[in-house]
């Protein structure tokens, strides 16, 4: 569903991105693990075109992102069609950014609303059906500055989710919360995983991407040092900056 080539990104002359490879299968759960600085945001940024890649290519779903290839030249898309592109994609953020001035069920149902035209009545039901799904169907009238930081993830998910994304690009979800609001988001994560859900998640959960990646890819510099199963990069890591790293955080 992802297919990412040599794809390599600066600001003001500092490399972050040193030609990243990168595909993730149809359904598949991919973690992203890496020291601070790795790059490891801005990749999932350049996927879903919130940065602009400076070479390689990324592909979602057969669809070449930000660029039209006539010929062998890239060409950058008109910006409705980057933006087209970019609603297949949900993201969820460290900080959920969640309308401060609209319910719980009102973030959920503003995109499809006013940016996928769907009728009102149809996007409430919708939202309705999507935060009872995260565990918050009692709390759909209640505005954000009334929930929990872990609540108001939950309620970013649905929100992501409204739009019926084919990929779920996560960043850092849980390291903005009270530890003891971490689980909940995750155990969301979790069943979205298992409910079939193409995920790419940038996080320092281990036990999470132990138990719910079929991939962990380790990043750092810029660049993949090692991927492969859970078992055997968190518990065999073959590279000595993967070995630092995991010594570092487990
Ligand atoms: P973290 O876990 O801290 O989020 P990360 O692996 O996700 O780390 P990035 O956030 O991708 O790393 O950052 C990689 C490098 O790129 C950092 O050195 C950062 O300062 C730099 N960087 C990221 N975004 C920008 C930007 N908009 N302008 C300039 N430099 C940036």
């Amino acid at each position: 569903l992802v297919h990412a080539v040599n794809v390599t990104k600066s600001f003001y002359g500092n490399q972050v991105l040193k030609g990243i490879d990168l595909d993730v299968h149809e359904g598949e759960v991919v973690c992203l693990l890496g020291p601070s600085g790795s790059g490891k945001t801005t990749f999932l940024r350049c996927i879903n075109q919130l940065e602009t890649i400076n070479g390689g290519r990324i592909w979602v779903d057969g669809d070449l992102m930000g660029y039209e290839d006539r010929g062998g030249t890239l060409h950058r898309l008109a910006d409705k069609k980057i933006a087209a592109q970019r609603r297949e994609i949900g993201m969820v953020f460290q900080r959920f950014n969640l309308f401060p001035h609209m319910t719980a069920l009102e973030n959920v149902a503003e995109a499809p609303v006013h940016v996928k035209g769907v009728d009102k009545k149809t996007a409430r039901a919708e939202a309705r059906e999507l935060l009872e799904r995260v565990g918050l169907g009692e709390r759909c009238d209640h505005y954000p500055a009334q929930l929990s930081g872990g609540q108001q993830q939950r309620v970013a998910i649905a929100r992501a989710l409204a739009m019926k994304p084919k990929l779920m690009l996560f960043d850092e979800p849980t390291s903005a919360l009270d530890p003891e609001l971490v689980g909940e988001v995750l155990e969301v994560m979790r069943e979205l995983a298992e409910g079939g859900m193409t995920m790419i998640v940038v996080t320092h959960e281990i036990a999470f991407a132990r138990d719910v990646a079929d991939r962990v890819v380790f990043m750092d510099g810029g660049v993949v040092v090692e991927q492969g199963p859970p078992r055997e990069v968190i518990a065999k890591p073959q590279h000595e900056r993967t070995r630092a790293f995991l010594r570092r955080i487990l």
